[in-house]
């Protein structure tokens, strides 16, 4: 089985003491590639994927303000942003998006940062990598009002079939991570099912929301394999199958560039 992990944190600090061996033992389980997330520990920590993506030729990124270091961001870092975006293995815009749970930043700077990026997303002809929770209404209609050119990605999808609707009708993949593993995302395990096969993506997101039977531990790329089996179950594929439609969707979307690592 060959699978591209569409989001995941590489640079986080729980992979600290052993960041190339969990990226080894990846590509032992079939994690084919990878996508660093790079928004990091927000500005003006923009490099955080681009890092990742120069040493290994498998792994790409995307550069981004997250929406809880919206409040971090100074005209500079929209500057610089405009900058990376143009890396050659920097394939999306992201996360961006409004996260109304936790409030870490004010929701006006939220908004307002958001709405820059889907413009900077526009001009550099690129997807984008959607990180909403508790904001759906208002993260959707920050997407109607300045349209979706280039694709994007609900990432780590935790809506039902009706969420699924909206955003699979404005246009979006949705990719799914270890909650669809978990007991009780009954919901969100029927959006996967009707999700057409080809907008499907999955993901790790890790660090975080590690599947079952690893829940509740750190998680890690290669553990995206139990997200594959329980998909296939769900949609009545084999893994193989499922691993193949994501990574082509995952290329059609974010055409990666393969370029060799800088030595
Ligand atoms: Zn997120
Ligand atoms: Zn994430």
């Amino acid at each position: 089985m060959k699978v591209v992990d569409s989001h995941c944190h590489l640079d986080d600090k729980q992979f600290a003491t052993d960041r190339d061996v969990t990226i080894e033992r990846a590509r032992a389980a079939g994690v084919e590639r990878m996508m660093a997330i790079g928004t990091g520990e927000g500005p003006p920590d923009l490099e955080a994927g681009i890092q990742l993506a120069d040493r290994y030729p498998f792994i790409f990124a995307t550069v981004g303000i997250h929406p809880h270091e919206a409040a971090k961001a100074v005209p500079e870092t929209f500057e610089r942003l405009a900058e990376l975006v143009s890396h050659p293995k920097v394939l999306a815009v992201g996360e961006i998006g409004l996260d109304y749970h936790y409030d870490f930043s004010p929701r006006e700077t939220q908004r307002q940062v958001f709405i820059r990026q889907l413009e900077l997303a526009a001009l550099s002809r690129k997807p984008i990598v959607i990180h909403t929770r508790e904001a759906w209404d208002d993260t959707l209609a920050a997407i109607r009002e300045h349209a979706l050119p280039f694709g994007g990605i609900m990432h780590c999808f935790t809506g039902g079939p009706q969420e699924a609707e909206q955003a699979l009708h404005l246009g979006f993949h949705l990719s799914f991570g270890g909650m669809i593993t978990f007991p009780k995302a009954q919901g969100i395990r029927e959006a996967a099912v009707l999700t057409p096969s080809d907008r499907l993506l999955v993901e790790t997101d890790a660090p975080y929301l590690a599947p079952v039977p690893h829940r509740g531990k750190r998680n890690e790329p290669a553990f995206i394999i139990e997200t594959v089996r329980r998909m296939a179950e769900l949609r009545g594929a084999t893994p193989e199958e499922i691993a193949s439609i994501t990574s082509r969707n995952f290329d059609q979307l974010c055409q990666p560039v393969v370029v060799p690592a800088k030595s």
